[in-house]
């Protein structure tokens, strides 16, 4: 193994996954949801794979899926991008960061990142054998994790390629605000960085946010460089299909695709025109969708409450992060393993997306894109036995 990904396990998620599994636990801890996305998508796949489709698309991606990607940016968030030049599909939101770090990054290029960070991004930059320069995310008094603009000024230097910002953020549960986004928006132009943004989770921001969830590039001089991605797995809890895109500059996407077609070339034919079916649908599937995820929130955070756990209140995304403290925890990792065994739980320990081994030690994820009476089961069992 190269000394690039030594640092790099197996990832939490496959860990604590197979937890489950092993010891029949309830798995709050992977985010991935356990009842199937729109029944429209679900048919306009099916009859994919029936009539054929199932040779390689071109390599962007199918111009269906292309201009549906470029038409529902429009819809939602007044974004503007040219389906042909301007849009390229990817195995999910991991290829398309992956590819833009890849493509955008020399070694020793400066990546701005904010902690705790989605797992893959650290691991992308060392691909890419650039540096990752975290700002960490802390509670604030108000319930709200927030960054310290000193620490983000301080993070950007010469040295500095790029800045990936997801928001809303996994897994805090925060969105940015418009002030958190000009300061981002301001640095990076100071400093002629890109910007990467992961918005998987753009259609979970709920109705009690202080902001909405605006993008990154909608701000001004943003657009030219910034490389926006999503994926279809959350929006349309369809998590195991991995399909995702990214949009922007021509010249950026075009970057993109050179490293691309070395990754994964194409990705799969039939699933293309059901994800476009989906981003296609009426504002109210967006809205039930969200309310949904909303009412699933609230029940958990009641339960977590309950069973002694100092719960921060999410205002987007499906994952609420959760102090053990108050139960006299002092480290998450071994909280989540011992949990299973307690009370046939399963959650994520936060701090293995930490640069930062003291941030993050006493937090720990819980999902909730799960079904009522199965949060109803882990919650009864966390109430018993903490
Ligand atoms: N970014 C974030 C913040 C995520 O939570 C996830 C999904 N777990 C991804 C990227 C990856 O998305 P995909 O499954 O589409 O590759
Ligand atoms: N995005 C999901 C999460 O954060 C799943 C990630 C994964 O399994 N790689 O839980």
């Amino acid at each position: 193994l190269v000394n690039r990904m030594r640092p790099f396990g197996t990832t939490i998620f496959a860990e604590m996954s197979a937890l489950a599994v092993r010891t029949g636990a309830v798995n709050l801890g992977q985010g991935f949801p356990d009842t199937d996305g729109p029944p429209e998508m679900l048919a306009a796949a099916a009859e994919a794979l029936r009539s054929g489709r199932n040779q390689y698309p071109p390599g962007p991606g199918i111009p269906e899926l292309r201009a549906a990607v470029a038409a529902h940016q429009h819809r939602f968030w007044g974004l503007e991008y040219d389906p042909d030049g301007e849009v390229v599909i990817t195995a999910g939101a991991t290829e398309a960061i992956a590819a833009a770090i890849l493509a955008l990054c020399e070694p020793g290029d400066e990546v701005v990142c904010f902690e705790p960070y989605y797992d893959s991004y650290a691991a992308s930059i060392a691909l890419a054998g650039a540096v990752r320069r975290p700002v960490t995310l802390r509670p604030g008094p108000d319930g709200r994790y927030a960054f310290d603009p000193a620490a983000l000024r301080a993070a950007f230097g010469p040295r500095t390629r790029l800045v990936l910002l997801n928001s809303p953020h996994n897994p805090t549960g925060k969105v940015f605000t418009p002030a958190e986004l000009a300061l981002v928006a301001e640095l990076c132009q100071e400093h002629g960085a890109y910007a990467v943004t992961d918005e998987v989770y753009e259609h979970l921001v709920f109705t009690d946010a202080a902001s909405e969830h605006i993008p990154l590039a909608s701000l001004p001089g943003m657009r030219e460089r910034t490389l926006r991605i999503s994926s279809a797995g959350k929006t349309f809890s369809c998590t195991g299909w991995k399909v995702g895109w990214a949009s922007g500059p021509a010249a950026l996407v075009s970057a993109m695709l050179r490293v691309k077609q070395f990754l994964t070339f194409v990705n799969a034919a039939p699933l293309q025109p059901a994800v476009a079916v989906a981003l296609g649908l009426p504002d109210a599937y967006f809205t039930e969708f969200r309310a949904g995820m909303q009412a699933r929130r609230d029940q958990l955070i009641g339960g977590l409450t309950e069973a002694g756990f100092e719960v921060l209140t999410p205002e987007g995304t499906y994952f609420v992060t959760a102090d053990i403290g108050p139960l006299g925890g002092d480290d998450g990792i071994e909280f989540c393993r011992s949990l299973p065994q307690r009370c046939g739980v399963v959650a994520v320990p936060t701090q293995v997306f930490y640069d930062d081994p003291v941030a993050g030690r006493r937090l720990i994820r819980f999902a909730f894109c799960k079904r009522p009476e199965l949060l109803a089961e882990a919650v009864s069992r966390l109430g018993a036995a903490l």
